[in-house]
């Protein structure tokens, strides 16, 4: 029986309200129009965007656990108008439709506040912008400079994305050793326990019907089966992302990679005059730690960064705060503001996001066999999932919309050359591992300064064109 403890979970399921009680799981055979496997934020605006277009649709959402249980109850908050990808995706259209591809992205922010708007729902949303990737060391510093000029090229401008200096970034925020860093006004914050627990409460007031503690077992033609029951349905959408385990194969597609995240306590005013981030908007350094942190409603720092790839790509969701990964991300932070020498880490926890092997999202519809799925998000799947599910639905209703054209949206025809499938064990664990300890060797190097020019630079070489192959 799975551990619904709050804490346990993460910290902002700790922040609920409510007691978490499961809702009853599927006990009979049903009927539906459309099935969806998971109530993460894919499942659920999925089925939102179903509804709202058609609200006569009969919608079931299977969920093997909880409604959040998954990344979408555990993630660091950034509500990104963004994607993994979106240069890579957008380059060869023409100009036209690129800029308009690049506002459907920017465009997902105003999307969610409208719906919460219209919802009622309340989950602490901030919109205050992105530093991320501040540089702390030369090689760094570079790297980011090209990345700028890279957005550039691909169609963005300065009001997307602008360089920081030294001093504009100690204005937003005081990182040690910061020397500059991209500012994006397209990220906002959220508590994304109260955002995921939201929508599901709001579907159900609309009258999707959500099954709990109900792991689907299998897929067949139209149907799909749980431990006590099953449902018919003419589409079917597995929708879980970083748990796409044996079910129809979807694991080859998505390699799960697990994050982790600590939680201080509540700091002080005089703690937060030091560090900065007034407007609470999300920060990142550029190591290749892949960190990610933000200034919680409440005036804590959530922060967190890249974990491990368990063998076989298991999926792992039991985390203590006394786990020796904790140390590492309370370390990196700690670094970042050594005015945190002594403030306490309340909570630490962890979650499986999904990675495409071309490390940009998809969603798939084939009208024939009646599957829909999206995922393979990269770390980048809070506001993603709002505009694949907008995007899952206008294909699943076959309907010809902008969404639609985007070449995100693959049909049987697109996407075997579009979905690539990861490499089989042992090379899928032993090229992670590999990353995982050049990327570490790189910062111990800058960290510890001692290492001549040349191998700085050779160092750094290498690993800016693996983090490129990634992007
Ligand atoms: C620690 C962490 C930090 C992150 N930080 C950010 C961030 O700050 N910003 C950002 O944009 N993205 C972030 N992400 C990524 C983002 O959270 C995910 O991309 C997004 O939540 C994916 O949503 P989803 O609904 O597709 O998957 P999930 O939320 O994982 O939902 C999948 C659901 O499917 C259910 N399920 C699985 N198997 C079955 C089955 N057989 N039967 C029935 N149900 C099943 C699971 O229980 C789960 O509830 C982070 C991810 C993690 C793990």
């Amino acid at each position: 029986m799975t551990d619904y403890n709050k804490q346990t979970v993460s910290f902002w399921f700790d922040t609920l309200a409510e007691q978490i009680q499961p809702r009853p799981a599927l006990t009979e055979d049903i009927q539906a129009d459309v099935a969806i496997i998971g109530a993460g934020f894919t499942g659920l605006w999925t089925a939102y965007y179903l509804n709202k277009q058609q609200p006569d649709l009969r919608i079931a959402i299977i969920e093997s656990e909880t409604a959040g249980f998954g990344a979408s109850g555990r993630n660091g908050g950034w509500l990104m108008g963004a994607m993994a990808g979106k240069t890579k995706y957008l380059a060869g259209l023409p100009e036209a439709e690129r800029q308009a591809g690049y506002q459907l992205i920017f465009g997902i922010i105003a999307e969610v506040k409208q719906v919460l708007a219209a919802e009622n729902i309340d989950c602490d949303l901030h919109h205050g912008g992105s530093v991320y990737a501040a540089a702390r060391y030369p090689e760094q510093l570079a790297f980011q400079q090209e990345e700028l000029k890279h957005l550039y090229q691909a169609g963005l401008s300065e009001d997307d994305y602008r360089w920081l200096s030294k001093a504009e970034l100690d204005d937003t925020v005081r990182m040690r050793k910061g020397m500059g860093g991209i500012y994006t006004p397209h990220c906002a914050v959220i508590n994304p326990a109260k955002l995921v627990r939201g929508l599901a409460q709001c579907l159900e007031r609309k009258g999707v019907t959500i099954y709990e503690q109900s792991a689907v077992t299998q897929v067949g033609h139209k149907q799909l089966q749980t431990a006590q029951g099953s449902v018919r349905a003419d589409v079917i959408v597995p929708a879980t992302e970083g748990f796409a385990d044996e079910l129809m194969g979807l694991k080859r597609y998505v390699l799960p990679i697990q994050s982790l995240i600590v939680a201080t306590e509540p700091l002080s005013e005089s703690q937060w005059d030091e560090i900065g981030l007034a407007d609470r908007p999300t920060f990142s350094d550029a190591g290749r730690m892949a960190t990610y942190g933000q200034r919680s409603a409440d005036g804590r720092i959530i922060f967190g960064a890249r974990g491990g790839y368990i063998y076989g790509g298991k999926v792992r969701h039991r985390f203590a705060l006394t786990d020796p990964e904790f140390r590492e991300r309370e370390q990196i932070l700690r670094d970042l503001f050594p005015s945190l020498a002594n403030v306490n880490i309340t909570h630490g926890w962890g979650g499986t996001l999904g990675m495409a092997r071309n490390f940009t999202p998809f969603a798939v519809f084939d009208a024939n066999s009646g599957i829909a799925s999206a995922g393979g998000y990269g770390g980048e799947g809070v506001g993603a999932s709002n505009l694949f599910g907008r995007t899952l639905a206008d294909m699943i209703l076959q309907k010809q919309t902008e969404l639609t054209a985007m070449p995100w949206a693959f049909s049987p025809a697109t996407h075997k050359s579009a979905l690539k499938r990861w490499e089989p064990e042992p090379c899928r664990w032993l090229t992670y591992q590999t990353l995982l300890n050049v990327f570490s060797w790189e910062e111990d190097l800058y960290n510890k300064g001692k290492a001549p020019a040349w191998q700085r630079k050779a160092v750094a070489a290498v690993c800016d064109k693996l983090a490129l192959l990634m992007a």
